[in-house]
């Protein structure tokens, strides 16, 4: 059994902490006693500390962190609500008798998961959430330290500190088990917590497989403005010096790897965070001890051309990289912040791939309009959305569908993030008087038939793009507004004439990028009704009609139940009933009204709604990304009706 005599109750912490009188604590015990009488959810005690305003949230979060070591794992499952009272004492029961783990057990029993308990014990305690890879274990510690140790006490120390070495356990609470590590690695431990499964198999990889120490990649720094990673040489100097270069190599490699856009590393009050962004939602990779966020950052800005002596200045570097034999182009951002340098690295592929047309996501009734808008010589066809949600993208397959040997295309980007050949392209750059504006004028001159315009910024850029479709060329543009509608009003606001928009603007493609389900684990469920009521321009819905899938999660998706992303889309026409509807300058929920009237305009919403009864992506996904439109509801269509209009291809 453990040795659990210095732990105490969490009420006791509190009074001994000064928080709480034993007054309150005397009425919190009663409130809590009278809540399980009336309803039979089990309130723990921190909770009903906080409900009686006796102390803050922050205040219960902090005891915990602070007296970590001495709270008992049961007092802590159930002051997070993960476990009822009784299932503590089924619990304690069984450990008397079996004496086993306590966190085992409840894993075996059923009540909480292996990894809602790690995560548990992490954010609540504030213990560090490490990844047992090689990739983050310094060797050098490991030294005269026997597999069957480790294995046996499921265990693997990560990195030293001065007296203090990061241990990885499966059981950071256990007493007797730090004790005997501190034995063995003569100095003090910190611990951090992984599975018993990926401590086995990091041990084992360690061991076995690399041989214990083995040469890593390196980040090499050179003195040139544009840096490369170069992943031959082996880095020399200092145990801890080294072991930073290979973290570094890990972290980014790995997030390329896990198909990342974006590797955040954040320094929090005692641990180091290392989070990455895979398809849109930020995913928690692991945590590294502290000690090692200043040599890490510096190692980063070091590489990628930022001044390292300079830790209270924000600052950007760049970086370019080859991973896995593709060319990737990092931009780096270092954010001084209050518990020091926070780090943002967003991973560019060098080469992004250019897609199709048809590949785009587009339903087959928005690509042929899509495509019809684009066939038309003039006027402006407009993408918008949030950044990030793929306007550069679809405004790249525009191009490239209508790039042919019988036009002149040219571009003005910024940057320019694909080159396609057969199409000028140039870059604006303010510092030397590069605006749109004026590279838009220099085009005109370039007898061009087909123009796009990276993106209309201001009022300068929108003038220039409406002037551009007066004089009968086309344009294609994109515009950071939420969407169709919300381009037009967005042009007034900015002071465009309401004529000049209803005679040049075409149309406007809106979009949002979801998640799209794993092929392999992807099941067929029925949604909620509370979910259904989210699509309320939908009526009547036959569920059992459609196949809808859900989310399950597994080892191909990273149990996320996910994978890829597809586009969403809303598209608008100006005909003549919308074109006077703007010229009126009604509201926007007016001329969506008019719009679904007159050109059967089908929203974001809906199409999605269509994308999910095909299994690609779900219900929830849809709401979670793509707005409401309340007026919607009062031109619906029903569910069948969105099905056979957006497959069909006119
Ligand atoms: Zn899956």
């Amino acid at each position: 059994m453990e040795r659990q005599d210095s732990r105490v109750k969490i009420g006791e912490l509190l009074i001994q902490e000064g928080y709480l009188t034993e007054r309150q604590l005397k009425e919190a015990i009663l409130r809590q006693q009278q809540e399980q009488t009336e309803c039979t959810a089990y309130q723990p005690l921190g909770e009903i500390c906080v409900k009686l305003k006796f102390i803050t949230r922050m205040d219960l979060e902090h005891i915990l962190r602070k007296h970590k070591k001495r709270i008992q794992l049961g007092d802590l499952l159930t002051n997070t609500g993960l476990l009822t009272c009784e299932q503590v004492n089924e619990v304690l029961e069984l450990q008397k008798m079996q004496g086993q783990r306590f966190g085992k057990i409840v894993i075996d029993l059923g009540y909480i998961s292996e990894a809602d308990l790690i995560n548990s014990l992490s954010t609540q305690l504030g213990i560090p959430k490490i990844v047992p890879s090689a990739g983050i274990v310094d060797p050098s510690i490991l030294k005269g330290i026997s597999k069957t140790f480790l294995t046996k006490n499921e265990c693997l120390p990560v990195s030293r500190d001065g007296d203090i070495v990061t241990v990885i356990m499966s059981d950071p609470l256990s007493d007797e088990k730090i004790y005997t590590l501190e034995n063995v690695l003569k100095c003090k431990v910190e611990p951090a917590i992984a599975s018993p499964d990926e401590i086995m198999k990091g041990i084992k990889l360690i061991y076995d497989e690399l041989g214990m120490v083995q040469a890593q990649p390196d980040l090499k720094a050179t003195k040139s403005a544009y840096r490369s990673l170069v992943i031959t040489e082996t880095p020399t100097g200092e145990h801890f010096e080294e072991n930073i270069v290979k973290v570094a190599n890990y972290i980014i490699t790995n997030a390329i790897s896990e198909g990342a856009t974006d590797i955040h590393i954040e320094p929090l009050e005692n641990m180091l965070r290392v989070r990455y962004r895979i398809d849109g939602i930020l995913r928690h990779k692991t945590d590294l001890p502290l000690h090692m966020a200043s040599a890490l950052s510096s190692r980063i800005k070091a590489v990628s051309g930022m001044d390292v002596t300079d830790k209270r200045k924000h600052q950007d570097g760049r970086l370019g990289a080859r991973v896995m034999n593709k060319a990737f182009d990092l931009r780096i951002s270092a954010y001084a912040s209050l518990s020091g340098e926070a780090i943002t690295i967003r991973i560019l592929p060098k080469q992004s791939i250019l897609m199709d047309i048809d590949m785009i996501g587009l339903s087959p009734r928005n690509l042929t309009i899509f495509k019809n808008m684009l066939k038309i010589p003039s006027g402006t066809v407009m993408v918008t959305g949030p950044s990030g949600c793929g306007k550069t993208t679809t405004l790249y397959a525009a191009l490239h569908f209508l790039n042919d040997r019988e036009k002149k295309i040219i571009t003005v980007e910024d940057p320019i993030e694909y080159t396609l050949a057969g199409i000028i392209q140039g870059q604006i750059n303010e510092k030397s008087g590069l605006t749109y504006k004026t590279c838009i004028k220099s085009i005109l001159r370039q007898d061009p038939d087909i123009i796009m315009v990276g993106e209309i910024r201001d009022k300068d850029s929108a003038e220039a793009v409406i002037e551009t479709c007066l004089t009968g060329h086309k344009v294609l543009t994109s515009f950071h507004t939420e969407d169709t509608i919300g381009a037009l009003l967005r042009l007034l606001d900015i002071g465009i004439e309401t004529f000049l928009i209803s005679s040049t603007v075409m149309s406007v493609l809106s979009q949002r990028l979801v998640r799209t389900l794993c092929p392999y684990c992807r099941t067929e469920y029925t949604p909620s009704e509370e979910v259904l009521a989210a699509f309320d321009s939908i009526s009547p819905i036959n569920v059992d009609r459609f196949n809808f899938t859900t989310a399950t999660g597994c080892l191909e998706c990273n149990n996320t139940g996910y994978k890829g992303r597809t586009a969403i889309s809303e598209i608008l026409v100006l005909n003549n009933d919308v074109r006077d509807a703007i010229l009126s300058r009604t509201s926007s929920g007016n001329i969506r009204h008019i719009a679904r009237k007159s050109a059967q305009l089908i929203s974001m919403r809906e199409d999605g709604f269509f994308k999910a009864t095909q299994g690609l992506t779900t219900l929830e996904e849809i709401v979670r990304l793509v707005p409401y439109h309340e007026t919607d509801a009062m031109t619906p269509y029903s569910a069948d009706d969105i099905v056979s209009l957006l497959q069909m291809a006119e």
